[in-house]
């Protein structure tokens, strides 16, 4: 092991371990907590290396900042980009090399630039001109790559002009630019956004070569999908990555690829368990109704102890909240209330639930950890890591050099779904 992780960092379970056990173990001390299996982000980076043999994942921090995720991903050998001063100095504190660090916002306060010089982080991007006459100031060393600007308005034509301009001033103001990012931004995205990302690059990098750049570093950025069911599609993508690659930038030409991959490493690694502090009954207004027999239908009205100033942050940027499974435990009610009143979602089909019984919500780990401190009460919910011992194993192989006998299909007892879930049925519900 490189010493990021260590067998403290998480639980060992036993293969046939269910996280039920986890989960009823917990249940009593916390009223809201992540179960996050790390084997499932093993088995992520390995199946990343072996569709896409040709790229280096770089983890965006703000996807998912705790501590287990971090050191695990350290452990495998993945670099990481980061937003600002913040997690340059979390992702340093774990012992990660300034070389591992890609800066990869296009917005830097001069305090940050100036803080990354002092550690050594050289990589960093930009997308303009004053973002370029800053950092050529306070960090003379830095080694940059150009994100073409990108507006949904702009022929791309247009956005081969303004890289030019920009590249023309880094020029003249002798600042080094290494390479090209794009990052297609969000998900549910069609493959072939990729691969024309892809070959607008290269003409990118023939700009800069006429200039007299040699750039030998191709970002494609993030929004690979990581829910369990999404594992084709991902391939696909892949598949249309390689080929684009292939094409534009072939083997042997000189040019790293990297990637920053967030939601894809860490979405279905994470499972959170939420329970209901108290409920309420409210009608629901049918329409054309006279307002005489409106009350006969009712909707139920739940509060958990966490909401979108929290864990469910997401909600408000990312994508809808994920359905929740039930868990029927009659626990009291202990510390804290929702803070704000804050809908995470609606027309949820549930049996009724009663103060104490719990939701399950999967696929929690992107932008829910990091984010989770919107709402200054609230406490960061508590995180257990598991996985299993031959996890632990396949996260030390040299990866790299062992791609096909590493992505063998594993289990760690994880199949917390169907042991949890009641069949969701009857009472339309809505949760707050
Ligand atoms: C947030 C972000 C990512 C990660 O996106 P995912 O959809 O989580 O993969 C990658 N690159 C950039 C520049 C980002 O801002």
């Amino acid at each position: 092991m490189n010493g990021y992780l260590n067998e403290s960092s998480f639980m060992m379970v036993e293969e046939g371990f269910t996280s039920r056990d986890l989960l009823e173990s917990t249940l009593g001390e916390r009223q809201a907590f992540f179960v996050a299996d790390l084997g499932d982000i093993v088995k992520k980076h390995l199946l990343f290396l072996k569709a896409l043999p040709r790229v280096k994942p770089y983890f965006p921090v703000k996807c998912n900042s705790s501590g287990g995720v971090m050191r695990l991903l350290a452990e495998l050998g993945a670099g990481f980009a980061c937003a600002n001063k913040t997690e340059i100095a979390e992702v340093q504190s774990i012992g990660v090399p300034a070389d591992k660090i890609f800066y990869s916002s296009p917005c830097k306060q001069v305090a940050h630039i100036r803080y990354a010089a002092s550690c050594g982080v050289q990589l960093m991007t930009f997308d303009n001109e004053v973002e370029l006459g800053k950092v050529a100031r306070s960090h003379p060393q830095a080694r940059w790559v150009l994100i073409p600007s990108a507006h949904p308005s702009m022929m791309f034509g247009a956005t081969l002009k303004s890289c030019r301009r920009l590249l023309e001033s880094a020029k003249e103001q002798d600042v080094e630019v290494v390479g090209v990012s794009f990052h297609p931004g969000g998900h549910g995205l069609e493959p072939q956004v990729f691969a024309q990302a892809v070959a607008e690059a290269q003409l990118v990098f023939d700009v800069g070569a006429e200039l007299g750049y040699r750039m030998h570093l191709l970002d494609i950025g993030g929004g690979f999908p990581g829910t369990e069911d999404s594992r084709a599609q991902f391939e696909e993508i892949a598949a249309v990555i390689n080929s684009a690659l292939d094409t534009y930038f072939p083997e042997g030409c000189g040019v790293q690829i990297v990637a920053t991959p967030g939601r894809y490493y860490v979405t279905s690694a994470f499972t959170f368990a939420a329970s209901i502090t108290s409920k309420e009954e409210v009608p629901v207004e049918q329409p054309g109704s006279d307002g005489e027999e409106s009350g006969s239908k009712k909707s139920l009205v739940y509060h958990l102890s966490d909401g979108i100033y929290g864990t469910f942050s997401s909600v408000l940027f990312d994508g809808p909240c994920p359905k929740p499974l039930l868990h029927k435990v009659r626990i009291q009610p202990g510390w804290g209330e929702p803070c704000g009143a804050d809908q995470i979602t609606d027309d949820v089909e549930l049996p009724e639930l009663q103060d104490g019984d719990w939701l399950i919500f999967q696929d929690m780990g992107a932008y829910t950890i990091a984010t989770s401190s919107l709402c200054g009460g609230c406490p960061r919910p508590h995180v257990t890591y598991a996985m299993s011992p031959v996890q632990l194993l396949q996260g030390k192989l040299p990866a790299a050099d062992d791609h096909e006998s590493s992505c063998t299909p594993l289990s760690c007892g994880w199949e917390m779904v169907e042991s949890l879930c009641v069949p969701p049925v009857f009472t339309p519900a809505g949760i707050i």
